[in-house]
């Protein structure tokens, strides 16, 4: 039996994969067995998302006929109580769905996970495929969660993991201790089976969230092992329990290659094109630069929170050849860059103005006239072109972890992930 559970929480208070610990631990209590659970993000182009757009699912290993009623309890009194109703944006959705129902839906359930990744999916679409594949449903208020709840249930491989501890109770709402210097030192130990632990270049740990709600951190990587080692090797306050969920974290599931003709708002993508118009700063630091294919422009964005990354690009000059990997924002149609991959640099030249007569400076005399050596006065009309050394190489190059979506592979994973096929 699977249960998916969705859009529970909210800023102030609670979190969808604490409430799916407390049942998991609570139906295990109960003598069920669970497969590890899931914490599955969906397009984050969603505007109703409190933070990352996720949703959770649980699977029960060992359910017989007659258990249904006792889960279905266990899990709407736990969804009750701990959903943030009194917040507007707040709208829980839960569903049950049968192994034998889950088995016989396998393609339409491969198909929903892709289009709530790639697309906004509107409730009525979601209730319309629970009824198809006979899932039973319950909406709280609007209902929302519906969406994210078969979500969860649909996702499949790659996958990552997270291992998410939680505060004990009285520690909600107060500033975490973690030890800056242990998560250092984690990072270093589990590298590379492990990632975003700690921001080098603005030097921040990343492990903990900002808000209210019940994490005191998470730790995300490929390999449960080195999980576990990092969770150890975290010093600062105590958690009251920890869980590791199987997650589409750092996968780029959420990506897919485009022409630029094709490219339509708030999905992912990954374009290969030329650079046609030069990066320059927008104001607010946002670097702005066009990119071609053979069927059209569009513009792409590193935006002020991608600090050093915006450096990299400033780098890139008209005649690269690039691919971009990011997601669409509508107005103005524009890619908000989370990586580019460097395939080949266009050769970059400075006029040289040393007067080939006598060895002086050249002088811009103005577009038609040329050069004028300031020494002998001899004009050149077409000074020798030098070619200068570019300073950046082809490869991949990203956004630092402060700025990374959840979903968003970062280069460390790259050549584990395909080795690993987690
Ligand atoms: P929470 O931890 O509460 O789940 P969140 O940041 O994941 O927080 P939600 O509060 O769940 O965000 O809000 C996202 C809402 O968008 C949910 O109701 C979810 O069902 C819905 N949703 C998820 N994917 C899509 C999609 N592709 N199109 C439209 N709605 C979606």
């Amino acid at each position: 039996m699977f249960i998916g559970i969705d859009d529970t929480d909210s800023r102030e208070k609670y979190c969808t994969t604490y409430l799916a610990t407390l049942i998991y631990d609570e139906l295990k209590n109960n003598g069920y067995l669970l497969n590890i659970p899931k914490l599955i993000r969906f397009n984050p182009m969603v505007k109703y998302k409190t933070r990352g757009n996720g949703g959770v699912a649980l699977q029960i290993l060992n359910a017989e006929k007659g258990d249904e009623e006792f889960i279905k309890n266990v899990v709407i009194n736990y969804v009750e109580k701990y959903s943030d109703l009194s917040s507007p944006n707040t709208n829980p959705g839960i569903v049950f769905l049968s192994s034998e129902n889950y088995k016989k839906n396998s393609e339409i359930l491969k198909n929903y996970y892709k289009k709530v990744l790639y697309d906004i999916v509107d409730i009525n679409y979601a209730e319309r495929i629970l009824k198809k594949i006979k899932g039973e449903y319950i909406k709280i208020k609007l209902g929302r969660g519906i969406i994210g709840a078969l979500g969860a249930i649909s996702s499949n491989p790659p996958y990552t993991y997270e291992l998410i501890a939680y505060r004990k109770r009285e520690m909600w709402g107060k500033k975490r201790i973690i030890d800056e210097e242990s998560v250092i030192k984690m990072d270093k130990e589990t590298f590379p089976y492990t990632y975003d632990n700690y921001d080098y270049e603005n030097k921040k740990v990343l492990i903990t969230p900002n808000t209210k709600c019940p994490v005191l951190y998470g730790i995300r990587g490929i390999d449960i092992k080195y999980l576990i080692d990092a969770y150890f090797l975290v010093k600062g306050e105590k958690p009251e329990r920890f869980m590791i969920f199987k997650t589409n974290h750092g996968t780029d599931v959420h990506l897919r290659h485009f022409k630029i003709k094709d490219i339509y708002p708030n999905t992912g993508v990954i374009v290969y094109g030329k650079i046609i118009k030069e990066p320059t700063n927008l104001e607010g630091g946002h670097v702005i630069f066009r990119l071609s294919d053979s069927t059209g422009e569009i513009d792409c964005i590193a935006y002020e929170p991608t600090k050093g990354f915006r450096d990299i690009i400033r780098k890139l000059i008209a005649g690269d050849y690039i691919a971009v990997y990011g997601t669409v924002r509508e107005k103005p149609l524009t890619i908000n860059i989370e990586k580019i991959k460097i395939l080949k640099l266009e050769k970059k030249f400075i006029l040289d103005k040393t007067c080939p007569f006598c060895g002086g400076t050249l002088k811009a005399k103005g577009k038609k006239t040329g050069y004028k050596c300031r020494k002998c006065k001899k004009i050149i009309k077409e000074p020798k072109k030098i070619e200068i050394k570019r300073d950046i190489n082809p490869g991949f190059y990203e956004v630092p972890g402060t700025a990374r979506r959840h979903l968003s592979k970062p280069i460390q994973l790259i050549d584990l992930l395909s080795d690993k096929n987690v």
